[in-house]
């Protein structure tokens, strides 16, 4: 899933190529990714983009009369800038923005469909898509620990909560992590005050970093190699690989549809996190889930305790066992 970095990059080569350009066109090519019905696409049609803008791992391009393009590229989206009228991909294809200049392609190499688009107006609209995820970068060291303290989780799942933290997802949270040199799997109560400072500190050069490495690779092109996999990483993807701190071996532990990537000496004093109080960790304190972390913001309404206690009791201890598979290519995602 595109996380802060790749969608920062985005927001700043759609500032370049299309503030100030009037939208000519909104080809709709696929029935799931529009999700709002009122404005239609159509009623945008002219409209010149005025903004672009980060909101949580989502684009929102404002164009004239407030309105507001929400863009959301869940696992699989993508978006590509194309010669003007480019025909969409077959397939893959969702959407495509014609501008005088060029085409903006916003596509899904998933069948499961969770990319969307929604049309919104005014900015009281924009709202909803507000996850309240803090801002890691220009938050304080003091709001940085009252939040990650404000619930009791593992820190990976703290981290990748966009309720919690804002922009960060399964890869970033493993380099930030290593970075840090805090397992995964530490609850938040039990960090103290100087290990939180770490992972302040971790979370704003890792994710600094990145979004410096991504702009000077994309410099004033597009961004079309968007992947959570990249050979520059530290642990994220890299299991069995040497650390490159240590060259201890990296681990994982592979659980629902996530993946924790960790190097055992640096983050967890040389321990395999394999066993029976982890598979438990697991069960109730692991994000299961990209749609269920989309839908925790409803979920808090409610009493936390009831959130994760979906038939549980039947499932396999699967950690164990997961965290010593030969190693598979990755999921690309
Ligand atoms: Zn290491």
């Amino acid at each position: 899933m595109p996380e802060l970095p790749d969608v920062t990059i985005y927001v700043e080569r759609l500032r370049a190529l299309a503030i100030g350009q009037p939208l000519e066109a909104i080809r709709i090519a696929s029935p799931f990714v529009l999700r709002t019905v009122s404005p239609a696409p159509g009623e945008l049609r002219g409209a010149a983009v005025e903004s672009v803008d980060r909101l949580g791992k989502r684009i929102i391009i404002g164009v004239t009369a407030d309105r507001y393009l929400v863009i959301h590229l869940m696992i699989a989206g993508r978006l590509r800038w194309k010669k003007r009228g480019d025909k969409l991909p077959a397939k893959v294809g969702l959407a495509a923005f014609d501008f005088p200049t060029g085409t903006l392609v916003f596509t899904e190499a998933s069948p499961k469909k969770r990319a969307s688009l929604h049309v919104v107006a005014g900015r009281a609209g924009l709202a909803a898509f507000d996850r309240g995820g803090l801002d890691v970068l220009a938050a304080t060291a003091a709001q940085f620990a009252e939040r990650l303290r404000s619930e009791r989780h593992t820190i990976k799942r703290a981290l990748t909560d966009p309720t919690l933290f804002d922009g960060i997802g399964n890869a970033y949270s493993d380099e930030i992590l290593h970075a840090a040199k805090l397992s995964p799997f530490r609850m938040t109560p039990s960090i103290g005050d100087a290990e939180i400072a770490a992972l302040h500190a971790a979370c704003a050069t890792t994710l600094k970093r990145w979004t410096q490495r991504l702009r000077d690779e994309v410099g004033d092109g597009f961004p079309d190699k968007v992947t959570a996999f990249r050979p520059e990483m530290a642990v994220h993807g890299k299991y069995g690989q040497p650390c490159p701190v240590c060259g201890t071996r990296v681990q994982r532990i592979v659980y629902a549809d996530n993946e924790a990537n960790y190097c055992p000496t640096c983050q967890t004093e040389g321990r395999l996190l394999a066993d029976r109080s982890l598979s438990r960790l697991l069960k109730d304190d692991w994000p299961r889930s990209l749609d269920e972390l989309d839908e925790r913001k409803a979920q808090r309404v409610a009493p936390p305790a009831a959130a994760p206690a979906v038939a549980h009791e039947a499932e396999p201890a699967v950690a164990p066992a997961a965290a010593h598979k030969p190693s598979k290519k990755p999921r690309a995602r």
